[in-house]
């Protein structure tokens, strides 16, 4: 037979033309080698950065390294349902989540899979949203200028929080860092009445990273006793997960909170802990071959969490206009991380660079803890850079001396123990500064309202309780604090209401002190 090799080629060109237009390529790919969480695989070309991937087990993974003729995943699942050969198909999508109202109240992983046994999210296709997403930009935020009160005296009035901000909250282990963190959502509260729908309400998210089973179940059955659980998200990747897992839960957390932030929600993250977070992304990349830096952490550890936390801010009210990504302007993402330092030690790598990106911390310190001051908040050197624009003006007149009485306190704290003879004004300001740390000490689960803060504080400064015996502080502001409370609630309200604390208030308050300690003989 007579081959024309011009022919053929012209037909075969013609058929390959026909055949672009109903062909949907899809990338398939074969694993060259799998092995403590992590897969090689070969053949994926189109792959992307954070691409989720499906392996013919069933298992998921996420593409991590594309290298020139293989691509490095992290399995999302367990790895001995992966084997070699097996087929890789790459999903085009960059890992998503699952986002939206219908995730209050529930307990989710970091892919958004329901672990409370409640049932599916009930979420459409258009509610998942990659879990890696930009920062809102220089233009699109506003300066933080609203309070978000998380209900310890300690914090409210020395070391305040705006919404937008970004605080960190750093100390030893069992210092109570996650102690604070329940108060503060038990506190979200007073802004919406619990009620998820009412749009004054603050929603919360916590993002537990590696931590116990029990000490997660324990965190969502206290939320729930309160009343807490209806506004809240949580997302946990427990210590028994993968560390792929573990150090993408905070990113799924942020895009569940930029949800709500970007159609004009008001929200809080609490991530709990970065440190643990770091370690488990050091695990990933130690297995993934990437060249380890200082402390075998990979060069990219402190961008692993400046992105996360530049995801917090507070949107300008025209943020709408500039960028159709946001529904409505105003809303707001506070990020409240937590380090867990070792040994008080805040100048180790991960400490320092989580300082670095905050607007300030809240240190908690061991020694106080362990002294009975609790909450144990270094007033010291715990700063806020910016919530002190967002404090009420009655908690800024009346917490301006409390911080500068503890300070002095502290000062002549070290001289008292001498047992040296002291003068009057010296024996005064000791006596002050008694009572006022005695004042911030809180127990758990019991966040109190701004507008008592500013009362019980304002009693302090004014010196009307220097006489009271420092260990029945406590029993008299419980009862100073009902009696506001039920015989002259206009006080509280006035305060709310104008955010001043007037002269007439002043003079009440100063009555009330009188009549109160009158009724407990002190
Ligand atoms: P970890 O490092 O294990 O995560 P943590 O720093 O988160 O610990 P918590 O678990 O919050 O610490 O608290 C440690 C213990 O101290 C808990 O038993 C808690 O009940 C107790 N605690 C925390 N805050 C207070 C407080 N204000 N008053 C009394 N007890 C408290
Ligand atoms: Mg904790």
């Amino acid at each position: 037979m007579d081959l024309r090799p011009a022919e053929v080629t012209s037909i075969l060109k013609k058929e390959i033309e026909s055949y672009q237009g109903d062909t949907s390529m899809q990338s398939v790919g074969t694993v060259l080698s799998v092995g403590d969480g992590v897969a090689r695989v070969y053949g994926l070309e189109d792959c992307m950065m954070n691409e989720l991937l499906e392996f013919s087990g069933g298992v998921r993974g996420v593409a991590l390294n594309l290298e020139e003729d293989n691509v490095g995943c992290v399995l999302l699942g367990s790895a001995t349902e992966v084997s070699e050969g097996d087929e890789v198909r790459a999903t085009g999508r960059i890992i998503s989540v699952p986002t939206g109202d219908s995730l209050l109240g529930r307990v989710v992983n970091a892919l958004g899979d329901p672990l409370d046994g409640r049932g599916p999210l009930g979420v459409g296709d258009d509610d998942f949203l990659p879990i890696e997403q930009p920062a809102p930009s220089v233009v699109e935020r506003q300066p933080v200028t609203e309070p978000l009160q998380t209900g310890i005296k300690a914090i409210d009035a020395m070391i305040p929080i705006g919404r937008g901000q970004r605080e960190l909250i750093i100390g030893d282990r069992q210092t109570g860092k996650t102690a604070l963190i329940i108060d503060s959502i038990i506190s979200q509260k007073t802004t919406g009445g619990g009620d998820p729908s009412n749009p004054e309400q603050v929603l919360c998210i916590y993002v537990a990273v590696a931590q116990k089973q029990s000490t997660v179940v324990d965190l969502v059955r206290r939320l729930e006793a309160a009343g807490a659980m209806t506004y809240t998200i949580v997302v946990t990747a427990s210590a028994i997960d993968e560390a792929s897992m573990q150090y993408l839960s905070c990113y799924a957390g942020a895009t569940m909170g930029e949800r709500f932030r970007d159609e004009g929600r008001h929200v809080v993250i609490f991530y709990d802990d970065l440190y643990k977070q770091a370690l488990a992304y050091r695990q990933v990349m130690l297995l993934l071959r990437r060249p380890p830096g200082r402390e075998a952490f990979p060069g990219d550890v402190f961008n692993l969490h400046s992105r996360l936390l530049e995801r917090a801010a507070k949107l300008a009210d025209n943020a709408p206009q500039i960028n159709p990504r946001y529904k409505a302007g105003g809303g707001s993402m506070t990020a409240l991380p937590v380090v867990e330092t070792q040994e008080g030690d805040v100048s180790a790598y991960i400490p320092t660079n989580v300082i670095s990106i905050t607007d300030g911390q809240i240190f908690l310190e061991a020694n106080l803890f362990n002294s009975g001051v609790r909450p144990a908040v270094n007033a010291g050197i715990s700063v806020s850079r910016v919530g002190g624009a967002a404090q009420i003006p009655a908690m800024k007149k009346s917490a301006g001396g409390l911080r500068i009485n503890l300070a002095q306190y502290r000062e002549l704290q070290a001289f008292a123990q001498f047992g040296s003879d002291l003068d009057k004004a010296t024996q005064a300001t000791l006596t002050r500064g008694e009572k006022l740390v005695e004042i911030l000490k809180q127990g758990q689960y019991a966040p109190v309202p701004v507008e008592e803060q500013v009362m019980m504080i304002h009693a302090g400064t004014s010196g009307s309780l220097d006489e009271v015996p420092t260990v029945r502080v406590g029993e008299f502001e419980r009862a100073f604090l009902a009696h506001m409370r039920d015989a002259q609630p206009e006080v509280g309200q006035g305060i709310l209401e104008s955010g001043l604390l007037s002269d007439e208030a002043k003079a009440t308050v100063q009555e009330a002190v009188g009549a109160v300690r009158a009724q407990l003989g002190m």
